[in-house]
């Protein structure tokens, strides 16, 4: 156990998004600074930081004088590349650890992890050559998704095969990536957990969140989740496996689809959600703070639920319902101070308590 880090500690964090903001507010909150490692020049989180490192993460020497700065690293999106770690991880201890990055940076080394574990994924087929297409099409069958192993978010670096005459559109579409190749899953809704374990092994699981997605992105999400009472305890149990067998130090959110035959696991995300984005305005402790007390080294925070809430993404010209927003009861508004509302660009979100409780 790492004794928990010092008021006025430095949190270095790889990306200044969104969620590189939020968690930055988190850490104010509580006394601790954040330092931020980010490619562009300019960034939602650099308005909120302590700090702030414009660089790439090729930059040795960037990266250097980042790692020496901070008390420990954590990161906002999943595709570091593997040379910045090997910079970085001798400077300070990087949590989540590796292991987390390496198993859901690559699709099939995730679904493989997750199957190893006993949990159930949709049925897959690596896919390299045009061939292996073929073989998956024969073997899983159709539809199916085809996926790119790597890098694909928000619905990108993926496509959709109906019948055998999308195969060839598709298998282009992947520009030569290796891919993975998925059976499509019939499920009725989809829901996901957001979990934290802290550096003392304990696990702080949230309600599940039902989430709605359009165009690939989220647009929405619901908590309570329509889920029975076994239902809900099955999922946090899975989630907690997960956490456990990667001894995972912070929050990760895991995406279920939701099917008669139970639970399939779409995917997990080493890091803060979108889909638990609602527990700012639901629980004591929000994700963002249970991230930071997590790779903090202290002790997880109450993530009870104390309200019903509808979170939505502000997604490119939904910015023009802001004014509106702003004097709707029940309604807490986040926004992410980005300077143009292009679209499919997640410009802010909103949370609203729909059954407000004492
Ligand atoms: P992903 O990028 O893998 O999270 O996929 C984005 C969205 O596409 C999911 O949230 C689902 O709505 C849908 N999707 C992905 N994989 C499948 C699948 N195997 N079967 C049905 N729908 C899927």
């Amino acid at each position: 156990m790492t004794s928990p880090l010092a008021q006025g500690s430095t949190i270095g964090i790889l990306g200044g998004g969104q969620l590189g903001r939020m968690l930055s507010m988190a850490a104010a909150r509580l006394g601790l600074k954040t330092h931020i490692y980010e490619q562009s020049a300019q960034c939602p989180a650099a308005d909120v930081a302590h700090r702030v490192t414009s660089a790439a993460y090729d930059d040795e020497a960037a990266l250097r004088a980042f790692g020496r700065d901070v008390d420990v690293i954590t990161y906002e999106f999943e595709n570091i590349p593997t040379y910045a770690l090997d910079i970085l991880q001798d400077l300070a201890p990087i949590r989540p650890a590796r292991n987390a990055l390496a198993v859901s940076q690559d699709r099939l080394t995730e679904k493989q992890f997750l199957t190893d574990l006993g949990l159930r994924c949709a049925p897959y087929h690596a896919v390299g050559t045009f061939d292996d297409l073929l073989q998956a099409i024969d073997k899983v069958g159709l539809p199916a998704i085809l996926k790119t192993t790597r890098m694909g978010y928000d619905g990108k670096g993926q496509m959709r095969i109906a019948n055998i005459q999308d195969a060839q559109e598709a298998y282009d579409a992947m520009q030569g990536s290796m891919a993975v190749f998925e059976g499509f899953i019939d499920f009725s809704h989809e829901v996901s957990v957001i979990a934290a374990r802290g550096a003392d092994g304990a696990i702080s699981a949230y309600d599940p969140g039902e989430n709605l997605h359009k165009n690939g992105i989220l647009h929405q999400t619901t908590v309570p989740a329509r889920l029975s009472a076994n239902q809900r305890t099955d999922a946090v149990l899975l989630a907690a496996k997960i956490l456990n067998a990667l001894e995972y130090v912070g929050v990760m959110g895991v995406e279920l689809f939701v099917t008669p035959a139970g639970f399939i696991v779409n995917e997990i995300a080493p890091r803060v959600h979108n889909s638990g984005h609602w527990t700012q305005n639901g629980c004591a402790t929000d994700q963002f703070e249970q991230h930071i007390r997590a790779v903090a080294g202290w002790p997880l925070g109450d993530g009870q639920r104390y309200a019903d809430v509808v979170m939505e993404n502000l997604i490119g010209n939904d910015m023009d319902k802001v004014p509106q927003l702003t004097s709707q009861p029940n309604t807490a508004l986040h926004l992410y101070g980005k300077p143009e509302a292009r679209a499919g660009r997640k410009m802010g979100h909103v949370n609203v308590m729909t059954t407000p409780k004492a």
